[in-house]
């Protein structure tokens, strides 16, 4: 069995194969559920999420595909809420996955998700270059899903080192970088938030490693915090993407389970020797 995926995306906002493609990728990879998760759209001007019109568009959809596969597998609408999208209704989803992708800051909402010269440029444009400050900040933003009960999962706890993994733009071992996302940490835990390993940086080529990063997993460990594992997959062949490098890494780091949802908001454990073949 391979495990759900719940973290994808479709022609439908900013990925390349269209939602039955991605349902079909998610079977065809030996998945027995999986959902797609809608961007949610932003209140301001940006060239990646949807506008507000594809949100019955996308939900028709998936209802559409969810009968038409009812026979081999479950499939979930949900969405990927930015916690900017203050303006979006969560209740039509079967799922929420709760994310940060820009920075509130200057009157501005610069993308922290975006490349590496967009990332260089925010730090030196918004922060005289102080990478501490905008880690910070991101932390800050992302404590914010602890507020949202609709959200149960916490999407790429640390996206912001997607362009990292030769410690190129954040110091993740400085002092305030490890304050900032210890207290994000202890809040989303305590609100009961299931964190995501994700693994779309890998498979676009930014990192070989899924993130949360191994100390941050295991931090997450001793809290006794819930992990699911999501692709964010912006293409069909990418729907179960280093999968393998997911499940080693969360098994390393101690974990015995992954959650998964079994129906619209309800999540179960399933130990991890399930997935082994
Ligand atoms: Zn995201
Ligand atoms: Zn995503």
């Amino acid at each position: 069995m391979t495990p759900q995926n719940l973290h994808a995306h479709s022609t439908l906002d900013d990925g390349r194969s269209t939602p039955e493609e991605m349902v079909r990728a998610s079977l065809s990879a030996g998945m027995r559920s999986c959902g797609l998760s809608l961007h949610s759209p932003l209140p301001f001007k940006n060239d990646w999420a949807p506008g507000m019109e594809t949100v019955e568009v996308f939900l028709r959809e998936m209802r559409h595909l969810a009968a038409a596969f009812a026979p081999r597998m479950a499939v979930y609408a949900g969405i990927e809420w930015d916690v900017l999208s203050t303006n979006v209704d969560l209740a039509p989803f079967d799922y929420v996955i709760g994310s940060v992708h820009h920075l509130p800051v200057d009157g501005a909402n610069p993308s922290v998700d975006e490349s590496p010269e967009a990332t260089a440029d925010l730090l030196a444009r918004y922060f005289v270059g102080d990478a501490d400050a905008a880690a910070a900040l991101y932390f800050s933003e992302l404590q914010k899903v602890a507020a949202q009960p609709r959200a149960q999962i916490v999407g790429h706890f640390d996206l912001l080192t997607k362009f990292n993994e030769r410690g190129a733009f954040f110091d993740e071992e400085s002092p305030v970088y490890r304050r900032a996302a210890a207290r994000a940490m202890e809040a989303l835990v305590e609100a009961d938030k299931i964190f995501e390993v994700n693994t779309g940086a890998i498979s676009r080529g930014y990192r070989t490693s899924p993130y949360p990063s191994r100390v941050l997993l295991e931090q997450l460990r001793r809290m006794d915090g819930r992990v699911t594992l999501g692709s964010d997959a912006h293409s069909a062949c990418n729907v179960a993407c280093a999968f393998d490098a997911a499940l080693r890494l969360v098994r390393d780091c101690g974990f015995r389970q992954i959650w998964q949802m079994v129906s619209p908001g309800v999540f179960e454990p399933v130990a991890l020797e399930a997935f082994e073949r």
